[in-house]
């Protein structure tokens, strides 16, 4: 069988590179292309060179759609709308789509959803196999313990990330909410300012730190009187999510069309 050719929409970004070198490590793969937002100065450079890895005759494009139309599989972590807009890429083509980008409004990933029915789409907003651990981890913890523990969940991350909480972050409440029975949209509180009363019961509260250079963190704390349970993952490096999203690159080769999470890719189960 030969190579999966992989190609990385955004690849200039900070995991778009991280992507880049990724691929050209992982045996079975080929990097096939690039593209970078229109009007970006990296179009026209060698993406070998921007990710530190020498020359490799691979040139930053602007035409998603001969990537999509070149590539088994495409990697894509930029931005919602960015994002939705290659899902129907993806969909023509019937190539895979490894969207990592988080952020999305109901309408871009209605977008993404029509996509799954002609092509094989891996959406997580975090490709880590330690954060997907910790996903089910906190679904069984909030199902085993009863509503006497306050569910919280904190997340920090580097200075430049644009939204709050984290996708990560929103996906842990929702795992949380699922154990419990709840509606994780009646029940998150993810904002308090002010004068808030005091804290509802049953609510699961977010809280959001951003500076420097953390890549992620995140930490969901079980509080009742007098005990605490906190299930923490530290991401040290952007690599953890690059090798995820590679490994479903690779998996969703020969997969019918379709949604799919990181649960399916890493065979976790639900
Ligand atoms: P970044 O700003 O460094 O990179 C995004 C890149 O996408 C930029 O280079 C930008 O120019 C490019 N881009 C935007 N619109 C484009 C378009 N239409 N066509 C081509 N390129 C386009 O950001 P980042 O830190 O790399 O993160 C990107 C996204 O990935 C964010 O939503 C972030 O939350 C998410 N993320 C997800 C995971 C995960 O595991 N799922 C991990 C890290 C980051």
């Amino acid at each position: 069988m030969g190579r999966t050719k992989i190609g990385i929409v955004g690849c200039a970004g900070r995991m778009g590179l991280t992507l880049a070198r990724q691929v050209t490590a992982t045996e079975g793969c080929e990097l096939c292309g690039g593209t970078e937002v229109a009007g970006s100065e990296q179009i026209g450079r060698d993406l070998g060179e921007l990710a530190g890895l020498g020359s490799s005759g691979i040139i930053v494009g602007d035409d998603p759609a001969a990537l999509f139309a070149a590539a088994d599989a495409v990697l894509d972590f930029t931005a919602p709308a960015a994002s939705a807009t290659h899902a129907a890429l993806a969909a023509e083509n019937e190539t895979a789509h490894v969207i990592g980008t988080t952020g999305f409004e109901p309408l871009h990933q209605a977008a993404i959803e029509a996509a799954t029915t002609r092509a094989v789409v891996v959406q997580a907003a975090n490709m880590s196999l330690g954060v997907n651990l910790l996903l089910a981890l906190t679904r069984q913890v909030a199902a085993a313990l009863d509503p006497e523990f306050d569910i919280e969940i904190v997340e920090m991350h580097h200075r430049h990330k644009v939204d709050a909480p984290s996708g990560t972050a929103l996906a842990l409440g929702r795992a949380a909410a699922l154990g419990r029975g709840a509606d994780h949209d009646e029940v998150a509180a993810r904002g308090r300012d002010g004068i808030t009363g005091e804290r509802e019961r049953g609510d699961i509260g977010y809280a959001v730190l951003r500076g420097g250079n953390v890549v992620g963190e995140h930490s969901v704390v079980f509080a009742a009187d007098d005990e605490r349970i906190a299930l923490s993952h530290i991401a040290g490096n952007r690599a953890i999510f690059a090798r995820g999203a590679v490994a479903a690159a690779l998996w969703a080769q020969g997969q019918p069309p379709g949604l799919y999470g990181m649960a399916d890719v890493l065979g976790l189960g639900n």
